[in-house]
C-alpha cells in the first residue's frame, strides 16, 4: 500500500507548476471589441478583461484569454464594445432638479436664475439632489466625475453633497469651493473644517480626492486665489478654476486681468486646470501651455449657454492638455458624453470648416483618459490597464440601427448614445443595466427628490443675487 502522505505530495508536486498560471478574478469579458483608451492605443481590437476582488483590473489585453484565467462571473461580450466608462472632468450633480431653466439667456441671465434655487434650502437637499445628479451622470455612462458642489460656506449643504456623492457608486472629486466672500481666516476655517469631515472616509475607493473647485473668475480679492495657492501646496490637491467661460467682453476683459493671480499664488502648474477657457488670449495660452496646466472644455453647455466654441485645436498646437465635461445639468440638460463628444466635433470642424481638424478618437480621448488626466487621477480611471480601476462599459453597436461596424472610433463616437449602452460597471460591479440602475434604493430615492422638485416649482426658497449656489 502507498504512502498516503507521499502520495498527496507526488500530486501537489506535479499541480504546483499548473496552479502559478492560474489566476482568479472577480469578472471576466471576454471576446468583446475592446477599447484600452490607453495613450498608444490606435485601433480597438478583440480582447479580454479580468478584474478582481478589489475592483482594479488584473489583466487585460488583446486576443482569447490565456488558459488559466478563470472569474466568478463571465461575460461573453462578442459583438460588443468594451469602453472605459467616461470622465466628466467638470460637473454640478446637484443641478438635476434644475433642468430646462432660462433657455434663452447667457452665462449671467441663467445664473440669476438657477443660483437662488441652491440657496437657503431645507435640510436633506443638497444630499437627494447630489444623489439623484450622480446616480443620472452613472446612467449615461460617466463612472467618474469632478463635482463641484457650490456651498459658499454653507458647510452642512457641502457635507451633504459628499455624502451623496458617496451613496450614488460613482467614482469622483470632490470640487469644493472657497466662500467667494470672507476673510483669509473664515474661509480657510471652512475648507479645513470640510476636509477634515472626509479624512474618515479617505480609503473609500469610491473617493478619489478632494479637488478644489475655483471662482478666481468670482472674486474681487487676490486673497482668495492665494489661499488656493496655499492649499493646494500644503494638501497637494488639484484645483479647477472657472475661467473665462462667457462671451460678455467686460467679463472677458477683467478676467484676463486676474490670469497674472494664478502665477502670484503658485497655482500655475500641472494641478490646475481651467474649466470652459473659451475666451482666452494667445499670451494667456502660451503661458498655460508653458506651466504644464491644463483644461477642461463643455462644448454642450457652451453652446447651450452661448458662450463660444474653445481653441481647442490652437490648444492642441500648443501641447496644453484637454479633458471634457458634461457640466451641470441645469447648462447641459441631458448629462449625456456621447452629446458631448459629437457637439464639441461639430462646432469645431463647423468653425474651422475642416472634417480631419479632430478626429472621433480624439474626443473619446479628451472624455476618458485626457479628463482622468487634468483632474489628477489617471493613475487610477480613464483607461483600461492593469492596476486601475475596473470602470468600463459593455456597448452594442447593433442596438437602435447604428449599422454595420466599419471603424469602431467612428461607430461608438459618430453613431452610438446612451441606447447603446448596456451595462455600466465601477470597480467590477454593476452599476446600470439598460438604464436601469442597480441601486436598490433607486426607487425611493427617486420618490424622494421626487417630492423634493415639487416644492422647488413652487419658487426658490431665497431671492436672486444670493451668493450661495453661484456657477
Ligand atoms: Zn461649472
Amino acid at each position: 500500500m502507498r504512502c498516503p502522505v507521499l502520495h498527496c505530495l507526488a500530486l501537489a508536486a506535479v499541480a504546483l507548476p499548473l496552479r502559478a498560471d492560474v489566476e482568479v478574478g472577480r469578472i471576466l469579458v471576454k471576446n468583446g471589441m475592446l477599447f484600452t483608451l490607453q495613450a498608444d492605443e490606435t485601433s480597438p481590437r478583440k480582447g479580454y478583461l479580468l478584474a478582481g476582488e478589489d475592483g482594479k483590473i488584473l489583466r487585460v489585453g488583446y486576443g482569447d484569454p490565456p488558459p488559466g484565467i478563470r472569474a466568478t462571473q463571465t461575460i461573453e461580450a462578442a459583438g460588443k464594445f468594451v469602453v472605459p466608462g467616461f470622465v466628466s472632468a467638470h460637473c454640478h450633480p446637484y443641478q438635476a432638479v434644475t433642468r430646462g431653466l432660462a433657455t434663452d439667456q447667457p452665462l449671467g441671465g441663467w445664473l440669476d436664475t438657477v443660483r437662488p434655487y441652491r440657496a437657503g434650502i431645507p435640510a436633506g437637499d443638497s444630499y437627494y439632489n447630489t444623489l439623484f445628479g450622480c446616480i443620472d451622470l452613472l446612467r449615461h455612462g460617466i463612472t467618474t466625475a469632478f463635482n463641484f458642489n457650490d456651498s459658499n460656506g454653507q458647510r452642512d449643504v457641502d457635507m451633504e453633497a459628499f455624502n451623496g456623492e458617496l451613496a450614488s457608486g460613482i467614482r469622483f472629486v470632490h470640487g469644493y469651493c472657497l466662500p467667494v466672500r470672507g476673510t483669509r481666516g473664515v474661509r480657510l476655517a471652512d475648507f479645513e473644517a470640510f476636509y477634515a469631515y472626509t479624512r474618515p472616509f479617505a480609503k473609500r475607493a469610491a473617493f478619489l480626492a478632494v479637488g478644489l473647485g475655483g471662482y478666481t473668475c468670482a472674486v474681487q480679492d487676490e486673497d482668495y486665489t492665494l489661499l488656493e495657492g496655499e492649499i493646494m501646496a500644503r494638501y497637494g490637491l488639484y484645483n479647477e478654476a472657472h475661467y473665462l467661460e462667457a462671451a460678455d467682453p467686460a467679463q472677458v476683459a477683467e478676467q484676463r486681468a486676474k490670469f497674472g493671480w494664478f502665477a502670484a499664488g503658485g497655482e500655475l502648474g500641472p494641478r490646475l486646470c481651467f474649466g470652459h477657457l473659451v475666451h482666452p488670449d494667445d499670451e494667456i495660452l502660451r503661458k498655460i501651455a508653458a506651466s504644464g496646466a491644463g483644461m477642461v472644455w463643455n462644448p454642450l453647455s457652451n453652446g447651450r449657454l452661448a458662450s463660444g466654441v474653445a481653441e481647442i485645436p490652437k490648444m492642441r498646437r500648443l501641447g496644453i492638455r484637454i479633458g471634457m465635461g458634461v457640466d451641470g445639468q441645469a447648462s447641459a440638460d441631458i448629462a449625456d458624453p456621447f452629446e458631448n463628444m459629437r457637439s464639441g466635433l461639430y462646432s469645431i470642424r463647423a468653425r474651422y470648416q475642416d472634417a480631419a481638424i479632430l478626429a472621433p478618437r480624439d474626443v473619446l480621448g479628451f472624455h476618458t483618459l485626457g479628463s482622468a488626466d487634468v483632474i489628477g487621477v489617471a493613475d487610477r480611471v480613464g483607461s483600461l490597464e492593469k492596476g486601475k480601476y475596473a470602470d468600463f462599459l459593455i456597448i452594442d453597436p447593433h442596438k437602435m440601427e447604428t449599422g454595420p461596424v466599419f471603424d469602431p472610433y467612428g461607430t461608438l463616437v459618430l453613431a452610438c448614445g446612451v441606447p447603446n449602452v448596456e451595462r455600466v460597471y465601477v470597480g467590477a460591479r454593476l452599476a446600470v443595466e439598460n438604464g436601469v440602475c442597480t441601486n436598490p434604493d433607486f426607487a425611493r430615492i427617486c420618490a424622494e427628490v421626487s417630492a423634493r422638485m415639487a416644492r422647488l416649482r413652487a419658487g426658490p426658497a431665497s431671492p436672486a443675487g444670493h451668493p450661495s449656489g453661484r456657477r
